[in-house]
């Protein structure tokens, strides 16, 4: 058997009073779901461990079976996969934005709305005149950044320390960023082979002042000045770790011999990544509404004639959801129905071998709330011949009584890879 997890981010909601106390998986329409829920197995999943916040991250990796105390490193070393950065033994990765400072306050965590091309030139201006002077200092590659998407950049620290301290920037805005410069934590593990977390911060500290002087007279940034538009002013590092200890899913689950992940977004390619799964890329996959739904579920499609686990991950809902925007997220879950599984499942479903199809978001982000929410959410797993539960519908509410109960994190995949 064949397995495929189509996975719909941020797709469970709460009751919404407009739809008379249903939520939008009760209320959307969606035959393809509603079909696989009544001719499959339903369920709940709890999908982010204790302790961790209900993050995409968090969410897509305890899913695919994982343990996230063992594994998790943050966002730094899951876009260096993404963007195709091998990260050593010894890196330290973490996600380096460029921000908007201004009057001692972080104006915005995207500097002023950036784009790669722009972005890129900065990368390499303090490639050449931040990383280049330290490494020499330091006789050895200490540092070296690495152009990623629009403002999210990485910069990576040959031996640095992930026992730091680190300011989210969208989580300060119009505070003041001195306050805010990178600690070491307190009792940080001695690390043979790295930095402190003191050396590390300071490192990262001194980066970020000197950063401010170099961009500040780009002339990229003089520009933007003379047209009044906001500067791209300041490199801003969080979240970051070492090179994650996954083990390929090939290696925990005999039925998997080679897999692909499908996403547009570049932390749940680089969880795929670590997984052991090859990254598709899919023309016009946007993360938004508007994205290639036919290309994703052709591409899904594709990957499964080869392989034997393809996830695909869907953003749109999750976007939908953090907009509060209920026409527009109900939308995403009829086209994720018609436009995505809808044609994966006539596609498989008369294939000699058979294909184990399920269904399920990683948390919920409700268009009331426009945050992520870390409760129980429904999933279903149909394939030819399962022997059907009772359920007749697939939402938050009709799951509560499917036959697999109340699942916890790596339950999920173990029961996936066991039918
Ligand atoms: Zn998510």
């Amino acid at each position: 058997m064949k397995h495929i997890i189509i996975l719909g981010d941020g797709m469970a909601d709460l009751p919404v009073e407009r739809l008379g106390g249903k939520t939008l998986l009760q209320y959307a329409h969606k035959p393809m779901m509603d079909q696989l829920a009544r001719e499959g197995r339903c369920g709940r999943l709890i999908t982010v461990p204790e302790g961790f916040p209900p993050g995409s991250e968090v969410a897509n990796t305890a899913i695919l079976g994982y343990d996230l105390n063992k594994v998790y490193e943050g966002r730094g070393p899951l876009e260096a996969a993404s963007i195709g950065y091998k990260m050593a033994n010894d890196d330290f990765a973490i996600r380096c934005n460029i921000i908007t400072l201004a009057d001692g306050k972080i104006i915005t965590h995207n500097g002023g709305n950036l784009e790669t091309d722009d972005a890129d030139v900065l990368i390499k201006y303090l490639n050449e005149n931040l990383a280049k002077p330290i490494n020499e200092r330091e006789g050895c590659e200490r540092v070296k950044f690495i152009t990623g998407i629009q403002y999210r950049h990485l910069l990576v620290i040959k031996g640095g320390s992930k026992h730091i301290v680190c300011a989210p920037p969208h989580d300060h805005p119009n505070e003041a960023w001195r306050e805010l410069l990178v600690k070491a934590e307190e009792n940080a593990p001695v690390e043979v082979g790295r930095l402190s977390a003191q050396q590390t911060a300071d490192l990262i500290n001194e980066m970020i002042l000197k950063s401010q002087e170099l961009l500040a007279k780009h002339p990229f940034n003089q520009e933007r000045s003379k047209r009044g538009e906001r500067q791209a002013n300041s490199i801003w590092p969080w979240s970051g770790g070492y090179r994650p200890s996954m083990e390929p899913l090939q290696q925990q689950y005999p039925a998997i011999k080679s897999g692909t992940v499908i996403s547009a977004v570049d932390l749940i390619r680089g969880i795929g990544h670590y997984a052991g799964l090859k990254i598709v890329e899919v023309e016009g996959a946007t993360g938004l509404a508007d994205t290639n739904y036919e290309g994703k579920a052709q591409a899904a499609i594709e990957a499964l004639e080869n392989d034997d686990f393809v996830f695909v991950h869907v953003e749109a809902s999750d976007e939908a959801g953090h907009d509060g925007d209920l026409e527009l997220k109900l939308k995403t879950i009829e086209y994720l129905d018609q436009r995505l599984i809808a044609p994966i499942y006539y596609k498989v479903e008369s294939w000699n071998e058979p294909v184990c199809i399920a269904v399920l978001p990683d948390h919920l982000t409700p268009v009331e709330q426009r945050i992520h929410v870390g409760q129980p959410v429904p999933f279903l797993i149909w394939y030819r011949g399962i022997k059907a539960d009772d359920v007749q519908q697939y939402d938050e509410v009709s799951c509560v009584s499917g036959s697999f109960g109340l699942l916890k994190l790596n339950e999920f995949m173990q029961t996936l890879m066991s039918v």
